[in-house]
């Protein structure tokens, strides 16, 4: 084999090779002759989801860890309501590899599917729509499941396993990831393109040879990207949407029959969702104590509220005309609601800072509509990448090529999935139009003929649906960071390596 046919082999076979076994871990020693041994120090600027996740990820490809976090316990625990999440397996598949999968299902419920009605019901009853279940065949190609468990448990879960991955063997380089709470950023100097620094509350001024900005869609360095792009602060425009979340224990629940059906076998593994006009909600068992994560999606936004606040209005004041479970659930919830609005992002032209080394992820770099089904898969999907990306250097001097690796590649899928999130968004909360009665219709039309809600019974309609579930499902971030790596990144070391070999002969 010549050096441009192994090259070509290096860009094309082998990751199609891997692409053929359905996603089956590679792991790639770079091959690359390394100039520095250093690890490269990364400041981190929250201890959530994407923060947490990209921690995890980077100790374990042997960098040094440093997490930073304004809240002084974890989580807030003391104000955020105990809300359950939903974790696709996208998103629960990269912490199943990681080791996770025990502590993980403990804490989880493995959702079935979902059935849904209208909001307003019809004359006082409830009016239900269908049932649509997920395939199994979809499950077993995911290597993953639909997880419900609550925010808190997630939170937790990657926590522990942040402070244990310097004990991973495979990552090890001794030193522990260090979480810093009460460590509120309220500045950073961005003019040294090589060492970026953050300075905190208490006056501490800390460098890095990267900053991750995984502070959220609110965050400092989203701001900082916005203004260095000329755009407002207040980019992300309201949607005229707001999700109010309040939670409800089972012991409570099973007091009331017709809520206490939801504990009834499938139903109990459904998520139950009401459509439009306008409005929406969904209710779902969460966690290991089942209680139930209730939503609502209401035009009342007035506040922008967030998830450490309670809502200004009481849930029962927001409801509008609705099916009477909607009504029950509200006046049974015990906890004070949240209200975040939903908003409609601004695409950040760049993800990469263009004075220094800080790239965003999660939410700071493209905020999705609240309460997405992908809220959290994608921000463990964003962390995940970029540390598996970073395992293939040790070399400073590669950072940007990597960080703008990281945009281009999961740019696109991100921009799809977040489109997808808002579409869904736009037709549970159709107005009444004919597009919502071609909408209903279709739906019963469905479960008259026995199929699943979203079905088509047109074949290639069907087809691309299934196409786009596999691409979602089944994708998985250390696949495709390594693929870039073969196809782009090695070649560079590669050709690094020749020229070192050319001068040292
Ligand atoms: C307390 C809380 C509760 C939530 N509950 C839910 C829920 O029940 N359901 C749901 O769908 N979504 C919830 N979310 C949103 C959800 O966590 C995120 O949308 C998603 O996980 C993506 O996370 P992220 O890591 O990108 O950002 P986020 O989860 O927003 O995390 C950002 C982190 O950065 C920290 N931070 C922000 N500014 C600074 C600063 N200046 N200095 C240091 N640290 C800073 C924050 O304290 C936070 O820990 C919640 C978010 C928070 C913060």
């Amino acid at each position: 084999m010549t050096r441009e046919e192994s090259l070509q082999f290096v860009r094309y076979a082998l990751p199609s090779a891997r692409r053929a076994t359905n996603g089956g871990r590679l792991l790639l020693v770079p091959l690359s002759q390394v100039r520095s041994f250093a690890r490269l120090a990364v400041g981190h600027t929250n201890q959530h989801f994407s923060g947490l996740t990209a921690a995890i990820a980077l100790k374990y490809a042997g960098h040094d860890v440093l997490v930073l976090e304004k809240e002084a316990t974890l989580g807030r625990s003391d104000v955020i309501p105990r809300a359950g999440i939903r974790l696709p397996p996208n998103g629960c598949k990269v912490l199943f590899d990681w080791g996770l999968e025990d502590a993980l299902r403990a804490r989880s419920i493995a959702g079935e599917g979902f059935t849904a009605w209208k909001y307003q019901g019809l004359e006082g009853e409830r009016d239900f729509l269908g049932t649509h279940r997920w395939p199994p065949e979809l499950l077993t190609d995911a290597h993953g499941d639909f997880l419900q468990l609550l925010h808190k448990d997630l939170l937790q879960v990657l926590y522990d396993a942040a402070l244990a991955a310097h004990t991973i063997p495979k990552g090890s380089n001794g030193s522990p990831v260090v979480i810093r709470f009460n460590a509120e950023i309220i500045d950073s100097d961005l003019s040294d393109a090589s060492s970026p620094s953050v300075t905190l509350s208490s006056g501490d001024v800390l460098h890095a040879n990267v900053i991750i900005g995984a502070d959220g869609a609110r965050g400092h360095f989203r701001q900082k990207l916005l203004a260095e792009e000329n755009q407002d602060t207040d980019a992300d425009v309201p949607r005229g949407l707001a999700v109010y979340t309040a939670t409800i224990p089972k012991a409570r629940a099973l007091t009331e029959p017709a809520i206490a059906k939801l504990y009834d076998y499938p139903q109990s593994k459904m998520v139950t969702f009401w459509v439009g006009p306008n409005r929406g909600a969904q209710v779902f068992v969460a966690g290991r104590e089942q209680g139930l994560t209730f939503w609502v999606y209401t035009p009342d936004s007035d506040q922008d509220g967030s998830w450490t606040e309670p809502s200004e209005r009481p849930l029962t004041e927001v409801l509008g005309d609705c099916d009477p479970l909607i009504e029950r659930l509200a006046q049974l919830a015990t906890s004070p609601a949240t209200c975040v609005q939903i908003k409609n992002s601004h695409h950040l032209e760049s993800w990469v800072s263009s004075s220094s080394n800080v790239v965003l992820l999660g939410e700071a770099a493209h905020p999705f509509p609240t309460v997405s089904l992908h809220t959290y898969s994608i921000a463990i999907e964003d962390g995940a990448f970029i540390g598996k990306i970073f395992s293939h250097t040790r070399n400073a001097s590669r950072i940007r090529e990597f960080m703008n690796a990281f945009e281009e590649v999961r740019k696109p899928r991100c921009s799809h999935i977040y489109q997808s999130e808002k579409t869904y968004i736009d037709v549970m909360a159709l107005p009444d139009s004919p597009m919502q009665q071609a909408r209903d219709s279709a739906m019963r039309a469905n479960d008259a003929a026995g199929r699943n809600l979203m079905d088509s019974g047109d074949e290639d309609s069907l087809q691309t649906m299934w196409d786009d579930m596999r691409m979602v499902f089944d994708y998985h971030p250390a696949d495709a960071a390594d693929d870039w790596w073969m196809a782009w990144g090695r070649l560079r070391s590669l050709s690094e390596a020749r020229n070192d070999l050319e001068d040292f002969s």
